[in-house]
């Protein structure tokens, strides 16, 4: 058993280590790409993905770090047909986060790293917009702007002072006589890259990704004709270093300030922000206008605002810890198809889904994508392990755009339809159908045709108020869930994600939240509701009530052997554990309950398919909270509670009483002392009783003490 798992764990790290291996093989190769010949083959958003499974990886499993892994490299190498040139700074690139929970971890880890420096720091921030362009470092010397660079690979850099004296934002001269150095972007406006596309496409060449490439295309031209016929433009954010004898910039504030005055042209949209709380909305503000914009922006720059900070905090490998992206939400990521799975439309269609890892893109998570039908697979050639771009936009169903068969292994299984309906074993037809579109494709149905309405019923059953109690799961809806291929099968609702739902038609955002949370609410079930959910035939709401009460009763047979067995009924597989272990003719003997009742119990629990579809529930959080166990009935009724019986009882014999008494958890002493807390009082009391008036003790008659112990 431990060679086993020490096996299981040994392949596991093999394969970690060999996907990591593979993601930097492949990301160096969209990075020459990118960032030395200015064509990329992939959006940035979808490469952001794979840079982050690469560093989220990276930070799980340390050993496996590496100097020369693109997540600590930045930038490129600069070309050779430009003069190279060492930059007086280093220049760095920028972390990034994209969410408000990674962007308050940031802080958090900014706070401790101050703390172990015994500095106990209170920042405020600047907001900026992340301009996405190229970066420019320029070096003044008396005021005179002496040099230009692309930033490179961060130490060394490309000189492109002609280049850049062709921003007409780049002042020549400052307004004061001074040498230092400041960064900034190179940008090239929105409108001007429709115009050179055009252009490109009149003359047959390719068309650029975007303007940040067009940008950096046009800026690393030899003929600075070039650069100057692109009508490139410039923000300045920040000064790396000043070579006079001047008071420096305190904050970022008076930073932005200062490059101001000195004549740079620094973007107007930055804010100041007292806490990060207040810049989600700034966020939010700007992730819906960011389009409507003259330049590209892919996210906003938060900086802290003292320098004294900036400094105490210095630099990760690549970046400066001061500082960071936060990145909008991509439209385009990556993932993997963990498995294929087939869903029954109404027509009785059979629709093949892709079950992924589940994934952000577009501000929510999303955990399948519906792949249409099997020409489709074959058509792009879809595997299960593949990794794959996922697309959604706002409202839109995810779609999955196309697989990097760059990543792939080896070890990624292709996908067959099945001949026999998983749903309901029937036989599976192929047909041609023709959509809206008039196209040709060919789609499989399943010949039984109650297959749908079945599936259906049961889903229903299942979330009903009585079942599961999932509130706003109502019939149409499920009847879409199904339909859209987002859940096969009930323990799928548990896997559901808020960006598969919010693609279905009619269901708004909100909506989808509230569903969402519904389920997250259900997952905490009760026995009763889980068994009336799962549907067993003839197993109605009052069986399960007896059933129940049998169980928790230790005077019964069954109950006894619940009581005295090990199990502990709390999740979904404790309930194949339970109904294994008793026969049908224990269950029969149930008051109410019957042959037929016991039967189908029984079998239900012994099918396969059944105990996995528990399994699933299991695994996907549901829990069963309120059947009682031996120990739990124990300990809520009597307690540890005190008893002194007198007199003689008229139902219960002393003995039977105290025997409940212990059996609830109770316990029996001779005397009345302070420590009793109840005196049971038959007919004809002895002294007992008048002692326990004396100090003041409960009395119980008969009737009370047999209430007590039937509470709960
Ligand atoms: P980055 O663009 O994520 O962030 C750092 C840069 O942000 C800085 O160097 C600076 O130029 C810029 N910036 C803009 N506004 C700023 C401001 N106000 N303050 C500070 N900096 C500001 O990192 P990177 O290292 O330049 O490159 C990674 C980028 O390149 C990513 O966006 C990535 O998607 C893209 N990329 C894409 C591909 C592809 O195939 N599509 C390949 C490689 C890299």
């Amino acid at each position: 058993m431990k060679l086993k798992f020490i096996r299981l764990i040994k392949t596991l790290n093999e394969e970690i280590k060999k996907r990591v291996e593979k993601l930097r093989k492949v990301i160096d190769e969209y990075r020459y790409r990118y960032h030395i010949l200015d064509d990329p083959t992939l959006t940035d958003t979808v490469y952001d993905s794979l840079m982050v499974e690469l560093r989220t990886l990276e930070k799980k499993y340390p050993k496996l770090m590496s100097p020369d892994s693109p997540s600590q490299r930045i930038g490129g190498v600069p070309l050779k047909k430009f003069e190279k040139v060492k930059h007086r700074a280093r220049q760095w690139s920028l972390d990034d986060v994209f969410s408000f929970e990674e962007l308050k971890e940031w802080e958090i880890r900014n706070k401790n790293i101050l703390a172990k420096k015994g500095i106990k720091a209170d920042f405020d921030y600047v907001v900026e917009l992340k301009i996405d362009g190229l970066k420019i470092v320029l070096d003044y010397k008396a005021g005179i702007l002496e040099q230009g660079a692309t930033r490179g690979d961060g130490v060394i850099g490309e000189k492109v002072t002609e280049n850049i004296k062709t921003i007409k934002s780049v002042p020549l001269k400052l307004s004061q006589a001074i040498s230092l150095t400041v960064t900034g972007e190179c940008w090239l406006p929105v409108k001007e890259l429709e115009r050179l596309n055009q252009e490109r496409r009149a003359k047959n060449l390719p068309e650029f990704a975007n303007s940040r490439n067009a940008g950096a295309g046009s800026m690393r031209q030899l003929d600075s004709k070039v650069a100057a016929s692109r009508n490139l433009d410039s923000y300045i954010y920040s000064v790396e270093e000043i070579r006079s004898d001047i008071v420096k910039p305190q904050t970022q504030v008076e930073e932005l300030k200062f490059l101001t005055d000195l004549g740079f042209k620094v973007n107007r949209e930055h804010q100041f922000f007292k806490t990060l709380e207040e810049i989600q909305n700034f966020y939010q503000e700007w992730e819906d206008k960011k389009d409507r914009q003259p330049y590209g922006i892919d996210g906003m720059v938060v900086k802290i605002n003292s320098k004294k900070y900036q400094i105490a905090l210095g630099y990760t490998g690549k970046s400066p810890r001061a500082s960071i992206a936060w990145k909008f939400s991509p439209e385009q990521v990556t993932t993997q198809v963990i498995g294929i799975k087939i869903q029954i439309g109404r027509t009785g269609a059979l629709t093949p889904v892709a079950i992924l890892k589940p994934v952000k893109v577009a501000g929510s998570v999303v955990s399948r994508a519906t792949l249409h039908n099997e020409d489709e697979i074959i058509k792009k050639d879809i595997r299960i392990g593949d990794t794959v771009i996922i697309h959604k936009a706002g409202d839109v169903i995810p779609e999955l755009v196309e697989v990097i068969k760059r990543l792939r292994t080896g070890e990624e299984k292709k996908f067959k339809m099945p001949t026999e309906c998983p749903i309901c074993g029937g036989k599976i037809v192929r047909e041609k159908i023709i959509d809206s579109k008039k196209d040709m494709s060919s789609a499989h149905f399943c010949v039984n045709e109650n297959c749908f309405a079945v599936e259906k019923e049961k889903m229903i059953h299942f979330v009903s108020k009585k079942g599961m109690n999932i509130d706003g799961l109502g019939k149409s809806i499920v009847e879409q869930l199904l339909s859209e291929g987002l859940v096969s099968s009930i323990a799928d609702i548990y896997s559901l994600k808020l960006g598969d739902l919010e693609a279905l038609e009619g269901f708004a955002e909100k909506s989808a939240e509230n569903l969402i949370e519904a389920i997250e609410k259900s997952r905490q079930t009760i026995f009763e509701k889980l068994l009336f959910g799962l549907g067993i035939r003839h197993l109605g709401e009052e069986g399960i009530g007896l059933l129940k009460k049998e169980l928790e009763n230790s005077q019964t047979e069954l109950g006894q052997k619940y009581q005295q067995s090990s199990l502990v009924i709390k999740k979904p597989t404790d309930l194949i554990e339970f109904f294994e272990q008793i026969s049908s003719e224990e269950l029969s003997g149930i008051n109410g309950f019957g042959e037929r009742i016991a039967q189908s119990v029984i079998t239900w629990f012994s099918l396969v398919e059944n105990q996995l579809v528990l399994k699933k529930l299991e695994e996907r959080g549901v829990k069963i909270a309120s059947l009682k166990s031996k120990t739990l009935i124990e300990k809520k009724k009597l307690d540890g509670q005190s008893f002194v019986l007198t007199g003689s009882m008229q139902e219960l014999t002393r003995e039977n009483a105290k025997v409940l008494i212990k059996q609830a958890g109770g316990k029996i002493s001779s005397a009345v002392s302070s420590k009793t807390d109840f005196l049971v009082v038959g007919e004809k009391p002895g002294s007992k009783y008048k002692k326990a008036l004396e100090l003041k003790i409960k009395i119980l008659d008969e009737k009370e003490l047999l209430k007590k112990l039937n509470s709960h």
